[in-house]
């Protein structure tokens, strides 16, 4: 991107969700418009650090066991902005021949990815809308690293709440999960204001409608619905932090005890049969 075309896609003033995440996560990669908003969403949801931490460790989890079921390709879809324990890093660590696309609409989140992707020719950053699957699919850079004749693990975590019914998020799931053969995998996790949710929850929601970025939470009826032809692993679609903790990490394990109950959203990792 040219410094001009830069500086029309970045407009600092307004938040991002991508850049208010990382601040929640402890990054550096956040204006001062992101880190108000995020104080004032942590200000009515003092969990929110925790939940996004708790939404990092799944997606962790989740790639590890992609990579030790023989998954070797990945399609992050809303990838956010590099922090560490990206998706590359947990699967080539465990399978150096692991390729990643990681697709976002934020240009500060995939200019990051870029910098950071520039020695590694197994992994691409791609600015994309995901409502767009055809410019997704069949970009040059997404073709050129990614085999759609063999099972690829479709990532969409944490990011279908910021895609409104209008847009038929479902029919966006079944068109990823068409271009993928039998044997590939969807990972899902979403926002719910399901149950016994942090009295906060709402009203962050209500925030989060400053950036560009809507947020709908879902039932969990609404979220089973998006695995509909898929097959779940063992857990099934459960409370986040219950997506197989991992029992070496006793802090996340006790986090996850702990926030089960009220942790306001779901995980499921799912095999196209
Ligand atoms: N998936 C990462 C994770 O779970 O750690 C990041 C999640 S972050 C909460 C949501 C990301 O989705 C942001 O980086 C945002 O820019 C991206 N996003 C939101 N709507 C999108 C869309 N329509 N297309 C692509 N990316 C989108």
């Amino acid at each position: 991107m040219s410094g001009d075309q830069w500086k029309a896609a970045v407009d600092s003033d307004r938040p991002s969700v991508a850049r208010v995440y990382d601040y929640f996560l402890g990054g550096s990669h956040n204006f001062a418009a992101d880190r108000a908003l995020a104080e004032q969403i942590i200000a009515v949801l003092p969990e929110m650090p925790m939940i996004a931490r708790a939404n990092r460790s799944f997606l962790h989890r989740a790639v590890r066991f992609l990579v030790d079921a023989g998954l070797d390709q990945f399609l992050d879809l809303g990838s956010g902005i590099p922090t560490v324990g990206n998706v590359h890093d947990v699967a080539q660590r465990a399978s150096p021949r692991a390729r990643v696309a990681y697709v976002d609409i934020d240009p500060v989140a995939v200019a990051h990815a870029g910098i950071l992707l520039a020695d590694n020719d197994r992994a691409t950053a791609v600015r994309a809308d995901l409502r767009r699957p055809d410019q997704v699919l069949d970009h040059p850079d997404t073709q050129a690293l990614l085999d759609f004749d063999r099972p690829v693990a479709v990532l969409m975590v944490a990011v279908l709440h910021f895609v409104p019914d209008a847009d038929d998020p479902a029919g966006l799931v079944a068109r990823y999960l068409a271009a993928v053969p039998s044997g590939s995998y969807l990972v899902l996790s979403h926002a719910s204001t399901d149950g016994r949710t942090p009295v906060g929850l709402s009203q962050a929601r209500d925030l989060t409608g400053r950036t560009a970025s809507e947020m709908t939470t879902r039932s969990y009826r609404q979220i089973a619905d998006l695995l509909t032809g898929l097959d779940p692993v063992e857990p099934g679609l459960v409370r986040l932090p219950l997506w197989r903790p991992d029992p070496a990490d006793a802090h996340q394990a006790g986090e996850a005890r702990s926030a089960a109950e009220t942790f306001p959203g779901y995980a499921a990792v799912a095999r196209k049969p």
